[in-house]
């Protein structure tokens, strides 16, 4: 299992699933990047109850133990359209575990009136909520507005981001190159996070020398996914990764296909765990350790 397989690539294992490390009730673990409502959409509102009971349950603990706040699991639900923020913290606020991001997406919404997407979002970022700009970014799959038009609004949301001195998490599909451009004028001032990395080992070069940090979704796992490996590999090496479910998206192997909800989010900790010849508690701490400094996390708030 895990263990014995410690220093090989979790490609090189001949595509054997790998068995969760991790026993049932799925653990509560830091999800840098979920969308709640639609979690709850798709699995419906006793999912999100139980994920609620189990997430809650482990800060009961861990404050009975003395545990600091630094090492508490949260969830960060991810904003992607205009003025989303108030809807998002009605239903998921009252639960400290929760934090929020604020951003536009590069839908046919935001470019409706660019301008007025982007005040909707300053409301947003002023809420004291709200901890990160995103996801905001560049998708040249779906091109539901042209080239131009995205990257002036990914433009305008790095700038904001910058001037507030807050995490940018990035959409990137298909983009590689104009996403890198627009990153790479932050020259390193705020973390920038590429959320559910899916290029290769060249890209995570390119985004590594750039600052940026990169975050490993469950098509880490998948069949095929070697170039995810050796950048996670490659990232690793600078201690420049995170880990994140996108949930109700990308749920990791042996679910690929369902949807998924943070709860998932154990096995692509234990594959990246095996990916990099380390233990899954090693990994999880560091990378819970990673994402509490860069959210500034404050519990209770
Ligand atoms: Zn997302």
């Amino acid at each position: 299992m895990l263990t014995s397989n410690k220093g090989k690539k979790a490609y090189e294992l001949g595509g054997a699933p790998i068995k969760p490390a991790l026993s049932s009730p799925p653990p509560p673990l830091t999800d840098i990047h979920a969308h709640l409502g639609h979690v709850g959409e798709r699995l419906g509102l006793e999912e999100l109850e139980r994920l609620y009971k189990l997430y809650q349950a482990a800060w009961d603990e861990a404050k009975l133990k003395g545990i600091p706040a630094s090492q508490l699991p949260f969830i960060m639900d991810i904003g992607t359209r205009p003025g989303d923020l108030t809807q998002r913290r009605k239903n998921f606020g009252s639960h400290p575990f929760v934090l929020f991001s604020a951003g536009l997406w590069p839908g046919r919404e935001a470019f409706l009136d660019p301008g007025a997407s982007l005040e909707l979002l300053e409301a947003d970022l002023s809420h004291d909520s709200c901890r990160a700009l995103g996801e905001c970014g560049l998708d040249y799959f779906h091109m539901e507005a042209e080239c131009g038009a995205q990257i002036a609004l990914f433009e305008a949301q790095a700038a904001l981001a910058q001037a507030r001195n807050l995490p940018l998490i990035v959409h990137s599909r298909d983009a590689f190159e104009d996403s890198l451009a627009v990153v790479s004028s932050l020259g390193g001032k705020i973390p920038v996070i590429i959320h559910c990395f899916n290029y290769g080992p060249r890209e995570a070069e390119a985004f590594l020398a750039a600052g940026c940090l990169l975050s490993f979704a469950g098509n880490l796992t998948y069949r095929k996914a070697e170039p995810l490996s050796e950048a996670l590999s490659i990232a690793a090496k600078g201690q420049t990764f995170l880990i994140e479910t996108d949930s109700p998206y990308m749920n990791p192997t042996p679910n690929r296909g369902r949807p998924s909800s943070p709860l998932d989010i154990g096995r692509t900790y234990a594959f990246a765990a095996s990916v990099l010849g380390v233990e899954p508690t090693e990994l999880i701490d560091a990378v819970q350790e990673r994402s509490f400094k860069i959210f500034h996390f404050v519990p209770g708030v």
